[in-house]
């Protein structure tokens, strides 16, 4: 089943203290398209300027991304400039320019409108409501949000939280939203504002699943060197959402898989700058981490 995904494309300008680069392809809808489709068809939904080139359409096409449903209007496309110091656990924002992004209204292709699994990645919650609304055979809805929302339009958010299934979000996110510091307190009190299942990504410490009937937590991949961690989250959530997507299986135990595949998938997006690694990997490698993840976390009684 095809995996419809909303968000930003842009050109990322990174610095770590592994390097830098300029002006690459990026944004949230980037990252979380180009990792479903190692999994699903993919449906994007996003907008760009004139500076969009050829080559850049390319890179989605080389991932037989469906882009009908992205836009390219006059103008400049969105550019963020961010910075990793440190533990890398959070990017420093130095520059934001929204340019098209800043008037974006989703557009879908009538081709869309049957999507059964859906990501809204992090953009005005009013927008990703309007999303949502017209998507009735939605079997799975997915949303990303960010501290900006949380703080800046609650009451939007809440409503748009009344509409989806699932929730992804990091730990201080997940705090904020509930106004809880205890992460399974908070994970429940979110429960009661809509998505049936939240999703808490803790960056290095990996990630917690919570359900009606479990807890689930999953360490991250321990890896020898962090390069550049631009789009973990998203990657993780374009890993989850694909593996549903590809299975149609939303039991318990397959959102276990899921969330072992986003992170499979995170740890491969932070290997590289960009989405250099996340474009030329193999189906085997995929499967290979994935095991790797088994007899990481497996232990006798
Ligand atoms: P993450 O590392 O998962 O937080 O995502 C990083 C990506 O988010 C980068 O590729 C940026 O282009 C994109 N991004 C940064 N700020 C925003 C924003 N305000 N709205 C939408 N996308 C953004």
């Amino acid at each position: 089943m095809a995996l419809l995904v909303v968000g930003s494309v842009a050109f990322d300008s990174i610095r770590t203290p592994h390097g830098q680069a300029e002006e690459v392809l990026g944004g949230t809808a980037t990252y979380s398209s180009v990792t479903a489709s190692w999994f699903a068809p993919v449906r994007l939904v996003a907008v760009v300027g004139e500076d969009f080139g050829e080559k850049h359409f390319r890179v989605f096409r080389s991932r037989s991304i469906d882009t009908k449903g992205l836009e390219q209007v006059p103008g400049r496309t969105f550019r963020w400039r961010g910075e990793y110091v440190g533990s890398m656990n959070e990017a420093r924002t130095l520059e934001t320019q929204l340019n098209v992004f800043e008037q974006f209204t989703p557009k879908l292709p009538p081709s869309y409108l049957d999507s059964e699994f859906v990501f809204l990645g992090n953009i005005d919650p009013v927008l990703q409501l309007h999303v949502r609304q017209q998507l009735p055979k939605a079997r799975l809805a997915a949303l990303d949000s960010m501290n900006y929302w949380i703080q800046g339009t609650p009451e939007e958010l809440k409503q748009t939280l009344a509409a989806v299934d699932v929730l992804v979000v990091n730990e201080e996110e997940a705090r904020m939203l509930a106004g809880h510091h205890n992460l399974k307190k908070a994970a429940q009190s979110i429960r009661k504002m809509g998505p049936r299942i939240v999703v808490i990504k803790r960056g290095e410490y990996g990630v917690m699943l919570f359900t009606e009937h479990s807890v689930f937590c999953v360490p991250a991949y321990p890896l020898d060197e962090v390069h550049d961690p631009t789009g973990a989250g998203d990657t993780f959530a374009g890993g989850f959402m694909g593996h549903l997507a590809r299975t149609g299986d939303l039991s318990d135990a397959n959102l276990r898989r899921a969330v072992i595949y986003g992170s499979v998938m995170g740890s491969f997006a932070v290997e590289e700058f960009g989405l250099g690694r996340l474009l030329h990997l193999t189906p085997e490698e995929i499967e290979s981490r994935y095991r790797e993840f088994k007899s990481l976390t497996h232990f006798d009684v």
